[in-house]
């Protein structure tokens, strides 16, 4: 059966932290992509998920630090989530909490679900064990001897604690086959490939332990109660999980029927390992269809150094917006470097860059064709606007989550015309009598050329190519009268 709508999710984002610019990162590829597809499938036919994860024993301890409520302290953290997604004019459908009523809810259902199902291999899928280890509470979860550096989680620089407890844990092995099947076959897309080989590998290493769903409400009191042991809240990361499929109403409401599975699923390098595993083990034991494509980007340094609270390089993107508002800050991030790759932010030039590619570039290019048909042709064309290979080549390029170089393709177009005004110097033209007819195909071609710019821009800078799409379609053309992209102070 062939599923002709889009069903987008981002990793809903751990409110131990609060929003930055790598949770923007994912959430403004999300949008790209979201916006892309309403306009090829319509609006009611694409679903965009994000929100925040709020559960867990890190959480309980920020709270307790601040000396308030986890509710409280996870209303507040969320709250700035949503304001900056706000910001940046991301098009989410549905912002999920894990905290709220009906998540919570469904995932008791689920687990009472899981605990009466049988694996693959006719085995209890939720069994009962006896767990000792290493847990780092920063990373909220056991941590192998192995991993330590100096005796501590080399993520969080801290010592691990020793915890001993009876938990329930998921019958991870029998379904390894399976989802190592799945993936190889890509019924369930690993991409970029170099992530899929990785996943493999992890797989065939055949030391992936069956997961604890269940931690002791001593050790991680915040949390979702399991229904059948009062003394067991679910793992964070069960809890977590499950969202992309109690946000849209599983297992009987609307959108759950018709949105899942999945279409594209964003998420770090750092989560790759319980959403292309554990999740899909889950799925399959409920029976669901696994998502079609899980996407990972890398990690990224800011101006050459790891992002840090210590180094006091963490970025914002309110500040980002504050400055250069929310499309140009969309540009900004997205052409820094190709989606997959691990790589560098270069935040420092981001200023230099708004002025050369935006001010300079596209900004001056609108400001120079609608003076000049203006001036010229008395703000009349007598053509029609149609979509150009650009567009189509940009279209492609997004599909493939190519989106650095969608826009580099579409700043050659600029670089292209605005090198065509220079040469062709059409106000040289304008003082000569026989070359009126010229001079009128010279500035409609322009015109053309910057309204396919301005539809390619369409799923990246929603507003800015709104505001040019809307002058180039006007009665009669004119030049705006504040520039697309004001100079910065
Ligand atoms: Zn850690």
């Amino acid at each position: 059966m062939k599923k002709e709508n889009k069903y987008i999710t981002t990793p809903i984002y751990y409110v131990n932290d609060h929003p930055h610019i790598g949770h923007a990162y994912t959430t403004i590829i999300a949008d790209v992509l979201a916006r892309y597809y309403r306009d090829k499938l319509g609006d009611e036919n694409v679903y965009f998920l994000t929100g925040t994860d709020e559960h867990g024993l890190k959480i309980a301890e920020s709270a307790k630090e601040k000396g308030i409520n986890p509710q409280e302290f996870t209303d507040i953290i969320s709250a700035e989530f949503e304001e900056s997604w706000k910001n940046l004019n991301i098009s989410n459908n549905n912002f999920i909490r894990t905290s709220s009523e009906k998540h919570k809810r469904i995932v008791g259902d689920v687990l009472l679900k899981l605990k009466n199902s049988k694996t693959p291999n006719a085995n209890d899928v939720i069994y009962e064990a006896d767990y000792e280890g290493l847990y780092c509470v920063g990373c909220e979860k056991f941590i192998n001897e192995s991993e330590l550096v100096d005796g501590c989680c080399p993520d969080h620089n801290r010592k691990p604690e020793k915890l001993k407890e009876k938990n329930w844990f998921f019958n991870l092995k029998d379904f390894l086959p399976i989802i190592k099947e799945k993936i190889e076959s890509n019924e369930l897309e690993i991409y970029p490939k170099t992530r899929k080989n990785e996943v493999l590998g992890l797989i065939d290493k055949q030391d992936l332990p069956d997961f604890s769903i269940s931690r002791s409400v001593k050790s991680v009191p915040w949390g979702i109660d399991l229904p059948w042991d009062d003394k067991q809240k679910c793992y964070v990361w069960v809890d977590a999980l499950l969202n992309y499929i109690t946000a849209i109403d599983y297992p009987g409401g609307e959108n759950f029927k018709k949105f899942w599975p999945a279409d594209i699923q964003l998420i770090a390098l750092d989560i790759l390992k319980f959403h292309a595993i554990f999740w899909p083990a889950i799925l399959i034991a409920l029976d669901l269809p696994l998502p079609k494509r899980l996407a990972i980007h890398g990690f990224f340094t800011i101006d050459g150094k790891k992002m840090s609270k210590t180094l006091g390089n963490v970025v914002n993107p309110n500040d980002l917006v504050d400055k250069y508002g929310a499309d140009a800050t969309k540009y900004l991030i997205l052409s820094q470097f190709g989606f997959g790759s691990e790589s560098d932010i270069n935040v420092s030039e981001f200023s230099a860059k708004y002025k050369a590619d935006l001010v300079n570039g596209l900004g001056n290019l609108v400001n120079r064709v609608t003076n000049m048909v203006q001036n010229y042709l008395n703000g009349k064309i007598d053509i029609k606007l149609k979509e150009s290979d650009l567009v189509k080549d940009v279209s492609e390029k997004i599909e493939n989550l190519n989106f650095r170089e969608a826009l580099l393709k579409i700043w050659e177009s600029i670089k292209y015309l605005n090198s065509l005004i220079d040469e062709k110097k059409p106000w040289e033209l304008a003082k000569i009598e026989n070359e009126k007819e010229n001079l009128k195909n010279i500035l409609q071609d322009l015109v053309l050329g910057l309204y396919n710019i301005a539809i390619s821009l369409k799923s990246f800078m929603p507003v800015k190519s709104n505001e040019i799409v809307k002058i180039l379609m006007s009665e009669k053309i004119v030049k705006p009268e504040t520039p697309i992209f004001p100079r910065l102070n």
